[in-house]
């Protein structure tokens, strides 16, 4: 606990008030680029739907007119299926006008090849067994198949639709093939939309195999673990965060194309859609910071002038017994209601506490029955006249006959009696001189600045004011009194005292009340 006694108001508003300001800017800094941050991906999941949506119905739409084109052509091949040269014909115009196929092929009722456009492709006269083409043999309708590998060796999905003359009587069928793995119409209506950052579109079919990818290698690959995929197969469309196979996070949108069951799927990496965050975090930062630096600086600031005051007054609390604290706590500007209280506290404190300590050294040197100086005062006092080298005269008195006082009338008159001589030189003392009490009816003036002679009618006036008033209840009393100067009288002070002590016994002895200046020879 000792430590934390060296941490200081200051401190502890300052930690308080960095708490309460840092903590809310940390919090809506965080929640700022939560916020972006969540903006920035719903952004990307929105138009990465729509995007898809737009693509989705595009090639809904191509596809229709692509089976238009084909239901057409198949039209006019009714009264000409053994003509080889006519349907070479139709199937070049139509491959070559469409643009939406690969190759065309027209089969007869067993799946015999007739013609095929481009010729190259030398399979006129074989037999196609492809599951599409059965399908197309058995159903009679108009099909879109699966992906499948052709009998020339391309993946492939074949558009196929019957030739039927308007009797009913099925002659075969005219198919277009969309290459997977070459360039093909899906290329002209998704390719050219790629972005440079990453992103990129692909295509499944209803089994969630990928017909058509920017990386040709993923074509033909089935996909059952990604959840746009899963949604879309499923003719739905919708938003969703997934990992691509490189296990790149993506925010993918995704739309069905309701003409084939296939499904269009445009993503973004997260990452480039979350790059400009930190910039945007910076400009946040930016814009935040002076100010949450001003109010550093203010709290700082305020946090110096509250405690101020009460650092001032633990100081000067500290030091309470120092000469000049007084004053100091005096100028402390207590500027709020507490440091106001406890300035003024302290300072009464202060005022009692020199008062008792200058009470205190007053009684040290103060008789206690007179109020006069004691001894210790007067070694003081002839301390400091020595040291100063002042001269001065000393008169030594004692009551004559106290003991029939106390006898006669009880100790207690006997300490009125020495009060009232205690009175009696208050009286005749001037400024400066220093009546003292050394012994129980014994007295003693220090007379600064003062002669023998001058001192010996000062002693006398006080011999004659003391005997010529009644003191009650005893009635008159006299004092004998010797009188000594310094350094006329011996260079110690000790000498000097003992002189007067010497003078006050002659003057007992020559009779008592009277005043000795000199011990007289002959005695
Ligand atoms: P002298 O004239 O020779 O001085 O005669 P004295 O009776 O005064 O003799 P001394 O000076 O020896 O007196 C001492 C007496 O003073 C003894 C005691 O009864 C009295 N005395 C001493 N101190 C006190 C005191 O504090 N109070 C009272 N009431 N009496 C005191
Ligand atoms: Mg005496
Ligand atoms: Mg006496």
């Amino acid at each position: 606990m000792a430590s934390l006694a060296t941490l200081d108001l200051r401190k502890l508003i300052l930690a308080l008030t960095l708490l309460g300001a840092l903590v809310p800017f940390a919090n809506t800094f965080y929640a700022s680029y939560e916020v972006q941050r969540q903006q920035l991906m719903d952004n990307t999941l929105e138009s990465n739907y729509a995007y898809a949506n737009k693509l989705a119905s595009s090639t809904d739409e191509f596809i229709r007119s692509a089976q238009l084109q084909l239901s057409y052509t198949a039209q006019l091949l009714v009264g000409h299926m053994g003509d080889a040269r006519r349907l070479g014909e139709e199937a070049t115009r139509l491959r070559l006008m469409s643009r939406s196929f690969n190759s065309i092929t027209i089969f007869d009722d067993t799946g015999k090849v007739l013609a095929t456009s481009p010729e190259t492709l030398k399979l006129q006269g074989r037999m196609l067994d492809s599951d599409a083409v059965r399908a197309t043999l058995r159903t009679r309708q108009p099909l879109i198949s699966q992906p499948f590998l052709s009998v020339s060796g391309n993946f492939i999905v074949l558009m196929a639709w019957p030739v039927t003359t308007p009797e009913g009587e099925f002659l075969g069928a005219i198919g277009g093939a969309i290459y997977l793995q070459r360039e093909n119409f899906l290329d002209h209506l998704l390719g050219q939309h790629f972005y440079q950052d990453g992103s990129y579109l692909y295509v499944v079919d209803g089994n969630k195999q990928i017909i058509y990818h920017p990386d040709s290698a993923r074509v033909g690959v089935v996909v059952l673990d990604n959840a746009a995929i899963n949604e879309v197969a499923g003719g739905h469309s919708g938003r969703a965060l997934v990992v691509n196979s490189k296990g790149v996070d993506m925010l993918a949108g995704y739309a069905p194309v309701p003409a084939t069951g296939w499904g269009i799927i445009a993503q973004r990496p997260r990452e480039a859609t979350l790059a400009p965050l930190t910039s945007l975090m910076r400009t946040v930062l930016h814009k935040t910071l002076p100010l949450a630096l001003a109010t550093l600086l203010v709290l700082w600031w305020s946090a110096r002038h509250i405690s101020r005051p009460l650092r001032l007054l633990a100081e000067g609390a500290r030091a309470m017994d120092r000469p000049g604290t007084a004053h100091r706590i005096q100028s402390v500007r207590s500027w709020y209601f507490e440091s106001h209280e406890l300035k003024k506290a302290l300072v009464l404190g202060i005022g009692l506490l020199q008062k008792s300590i200058a009470k205190l050294r007053e009684d040290v040197g103060t008789d206690p029955l007179t109020r006069l100086g004691n001894r210790r005062q007067l070694q003081a006092t002839l301390q400091a006249l020595e040291a100063a080298a002042t001269p001065f005269a000393v008169v030594s008195l004692d009551i004559d006959h106290f003991k029939t006082v106390n006898d006669g009338h009880g100790h207690d008159a006997g300490d009125r009696v020495l009060q009232q001589l205690a009175a009696h030189m208050r009286a005749v003392a001037r400024t400066g001189d220093v009546p003292c009490r050394v012994g129980g009816e014994e007295f003693l003036m220090v007379l600064p600045a003062t002669t023998a002679s001058g001192a010996a009618q000062l002693a006398e006036r006080l011999r004659r004011q003391v005997a010529a008033v009644d003191t009650p209840p005893v009635g008159r009393i006299t004092v004998s009194l010797g009188v000594a100067a310094w350094p006329a009288d011996g260079t110690a002070v000790a000498d000097v005292l003992k002189q007067a002590d010497e003078r006050l016994y002659a003057a007992k002895r020559a009779g008592r009340n009277r005043v000795v200046l000199e011990v007289p020879v002959t005695s």
